[in-house]
C-alpha cells in the first residue's frame, strides 16, 4: 500500500518527492477518537480529522441514518424543481438551531468551499436586486481562511493559498488580522488591537468607497490561520461598521459552528447576528461530504420579494440537498444537541489551553499559546523567543513523530501545532495529547 500510494496519489501538501521520502500515514480504521495506521499505531487524533469529526468516529446514530437513506432515497438534489422530505425537515431543524444567530433559510452544498462560494455570490445578488449593483468587492481578514476554489482563495488572507493561482477575483482586500502576537502595529494588547484593525476596515471602506463593497467574510476564530480568537468585542465592531455602511457580514463558521468553541457558533460566542453563515464539516461528522449556507431573513426577504427577475441565481450544485448527506446532518444534530458536545468542548478545551500554557512555561520552542474558547488551541513555534524567528523543517518533522508514536496525531500547519480534537473527548484523552506533545518538544 505504501509504494501503491507514492506511486499513484497526488498529496496536495507535500512536495512529491517529500511525500516519496515521508510517505503519508495510512490509516486503516478508526473509533471513538482514536484512529489506526496501517503499522498498528493506534493513537488519538487531535486533529479531529480535519476539525469536522465533532462525534468521534463511533457514531452510530449517523451510521444507522445513512444506511436507512441509502434503502429510501438515496439521491435526489434541489438544484432545480425538486426537493425532498429528509432535506427540508433537516431545513426547519437547522431553522431552530439557529435561530438565535437571526438565520432562518438554508442553500445546501457539497462543503466548506461550496458554501463560501455559495455566500459571496448571494452577496452580489443580493445588492443588485436591491438595486445597488455596484456593490461587488469583498473585504476580509489578512490570516483568515475560506476555502480552494476561487472566490475563495481570493478573499483567503494567507499567501500559500492564494498567490500560486493568481490572478484571483479583482475587488478583493485584506484587513490586518487580530493576532496580538504578529502585527503591523506592534500591539499587544488584545483590545487595543482590535480597534486598530476596525479603524483599518473604516478606512479600507472609505477607500474603497462603500457603495462599492458587497461583504465582509470572515471566521469568528480564525482557525487554519493558526487559531487566533479576537478580543471578544471585535466581531460586534465588525457587525457595526458592515451595517453602518450597508454591507452584508459573511461569518465563515466551517470549523466553528455546531458546538466547537464552546458555543452553539463562533457568531454567538462573540453576540453577534450575520447576514448569512458558511458551515461544512461537522453538519455530517465528516460522515458525508455536505455544507449549508444559512440566510438571514431580511436577506431572505429581498429574494422572496424581488420583482426584478434577478432572485432566480443559477447557482447551485449536483449534491445540493443531497437526501442521504441531509440524513447524516439530521441524525448529527440530533447527537450534538443529545451530548451537549459544546459543554464538553468548553470543558476539556479549558483544560487543554491550561496544558499548553503550562507546556510553553518548560519549553522555549513555544512562542505563543492560543486558546481558551473551546476546543480550538494552537502553538505558535519559534526558534527564538526573542526574534520570533521560524523553526526548521527537521524540528517539525522531529516534533511531529515523536507526539504520533507517543499517542497523539497532530497537525503542524507553518509554524502552528493546532488542536482540534473531536468534542468528544474526556479529560485523560486531553492528558494524552499533552504528554504526546511533551514528548515530541523534549526530542525537538
Ligand atoms: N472555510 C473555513 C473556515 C475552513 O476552515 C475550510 C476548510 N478547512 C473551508 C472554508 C473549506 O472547506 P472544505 O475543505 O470543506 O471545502
Amino acid at each position: 500500500l505504501k509504494e501503491n500510494n507514492a506511486r499513484s496519489i497526488w498529496h496536495p501538501m507535500a512536495h512529491p518527492a517529500d511525500s516519496r521520502a515521508n510517505p503519508p500515514t495510512i490509516v486503516t480504521g478508526a473509533a471513538g477518537v482514536r484512529i489506526t495506521d496501517i503499522d498498528g499505531h493506534e493513537v488519538v487524533d487531535a486533529v479531529g480529522g480535519l476539525w469536522n469529526v465533532n462525534l468521534g468516529f463511533s457514531c452510530q446514530p449517523v451510521k444507522d441514518a445513512i444506511a436507512a437513506q441509502l434503502d429510501t432515497l438515496p439521491y435526489y438534489s434541489t438544484f432545480r424543481g425538486t426537493s425532498n422530505d429528509k432535506v427540508i425537515e433537516l431545513a426547519e431543524e437547522l431553522r431552530d438551531f439557529f435561530a438565535p444567530d437571526g438565520l432562518s433559510r438554508a442553500f445546501f452544498t457539497s462543503g466548506g468551499s461550496d458554501s463560501v462560494e455559495t455566500a459571496l455570490r448571494l452577496a452580489r445578488q443580493y445588492h443588485k436586486i436591491k438595486g445597488e449593483p455596484g456593490r461587488v468587492k469583498y473585504l476580509s481578514l489578512k490570516k483568515g481562511y475560506h476555502g480552494t476554489h476561487t472566490g475563495g482563495a481570493s478573499v483567503n488572507g494567507n499567501a500559500n493559498f492564494r498567490t500560486q493561482y493568481e490572478p484571483l477575483l479583482p475587488g478583493c482586500y485584506h484587513i490586518p488580522a487580530p493576532y496580538t502576537y504578529r502585527n503591523p502595529f506592534n500591539e499587544t494588547d488584545p483590545e487595543r488591537l482590535a480597534r486598530l484593525c476596525l479603524a483599518a476596515l473604516e478606512d479600507e471602506i472609505a477607500f474603497q468607497g462603500a457603495s462599492t463593497i458587497a461583504a465582509f467574510i470572515m471566521e469568528p476564530i480564525l482557525g487554519a490561520g493558526g487559531v487566533i480568537p479576537p478580543h471578544p468585542g471585535f466581531m460586534k465592531g465588525v457587525r457595526n461598521i458592515c451595517s453602518k455602511n450597508g454591507i452584508l457580514l459573511i461569518a465563515d463558521e466551517v470549523i466553528t459552528a455546531f458546538g466547537r468553541t464552546g458555543s452553539w457558533s463562533g457568531s454567538r460566542h462573540w453576540g453577534v447576528q450575520p447576514d448569512m453563515m458558511c458551515t461544512a464539516k461537522a453538519i455530517t461528522n465528516g460522515y458525508f461530504p455536505f455544507g449549508a449556507v444559512m440566510i438571514a431573513d431580511a436577506m431572505a426577504e429581498v429574494f422572496e420579494n424581488d420583482s426584478s427577475g434577478k432572485a432566480a441565481i443559477g447557482h447551485g450544485y449536483t449534491y445540493s440537498g443531497h437526501p442521504v448527506g441531509a440524513a447524516a446532518a439530521l441524525a448529527c444534530l440530533a447527537e450534538t444537541k443529545r451530548l451537549k458536545v459544546n459543554e464538553n468542548a468548553a470543558a476539556r478545551g479549558a483544560e487543554l489551553y491550561a496544558g499548553l500554557q503550562a507546556l510553553a512555561e518548560k519549553h522555549d520552542i513555544i512562542g505563543d499559546v492560543r486558546g481558551g474558547h473551546g476546543l480550538m488551541c494552537a502553538l505558535e513555534l519559534v526558534s527564538d523567543r526573542a526574534t520570533k524567528a521560524s523553526i526548521d523543517k527537521p524540528t517539525i518533522a522531529t516534533i511531529q513523530e515523536t507526539a504520533y508514536r507517543a499517542g497523539a496525531m497532530i497537525r503542524i500547519s507553518g509554524p502552528n501545532v493546532i488542536l482540534s480534537p473531536p468534542l468528544v473527548l474526556d479529560s485523560a484523552d486531553v492528558q494524552t495529547i499533552l504528554s504526546a506533545l511533551a514528548a515530541g518538544f523534549e526530542a525537538a
